[in-house]
């Protein structure tokens, strides 16, 4: 087959080529084994060798693509299971990398909303520090600076907003605060 390579490839006195369709399927059946096994065309004069066999310039451009088509595929294969691990930043990267747009801002928005419910468990989980401790202690709101008051029979609902002056506390800050009154830092 390999000589067929060369003999294809239009050398004075080789002989006719060989049928395209299975010259076609020979070729990139040969391609995808050097491809997989991580070669890639390399310049050798005006023409082009995979590990040691000579191809034309047209067949050097068509294993590179395919080599670039088996790296993309890895490359995706790895942004899953890097997304299993939920490792999310990391696979959205990988996504813009490969022009996948759409599914890095996916990747980013489940990142995010993982955050939000970790927030909210760690409120609750501190409510509950709070009234196992028969605690009471008082949030000033950062917009009004009003006096919050968060005991143990404090629904978690009624912390989104303060109830003088409407603003949105931040979960975030509140898990601050009441880390620091359950005594943790
Ligand atoms: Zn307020």
């Amino acid at each position: 087959m390999f000589a067929d390579l060369r003999m294809g490839a239009g050398e004075p006195g080789g002989g006719p080529p060989p049928a395209t369709g299975l010259f076609d399927a020979c070729f990139d059946q040969w391609a995808m084994g050097m491809v997989t096994r991580g070669f890639a065309p390399v310049a050798w004069g005006h023409s082009w060798t995979v590990q040691g066999v000579v191809i034309e310039p047209a067949f050097a451009s068509r294993v590179q693509q395919m080599a670039d088509q088996h790296r993309a595929n890895l490359q995706l294969g790895h942004a899953h299971n890097l997304l299993e691990a939920e490792r999310f930043e990391d696979a959205a990267k990988i996504f813009e990398g490969l022009g996948m747009w759409k599914e890095a801002g996916e990747a980013r928005r489940h990142a995010k909303r993982n955050v939000v419910t970790q927030v909210q468990v760690d409120v609750n989980g501190l409510i509950d520090q709070v009234r196992r401790g028969g605690l009471t202690t008082t949030y000033a709101c950062p917009a009004c600076h009003s006096p919050i008051q968060i005991g143990g029979n404090t629904d978690v609902r009624s912390l989104t907003h303060c109830q003088y002056c409407g603003s949105v506390i931040q979960s975030t800050d509140l898990v601050d605060f009441l880390t620091r009154v359950v005594g943790y830092r």
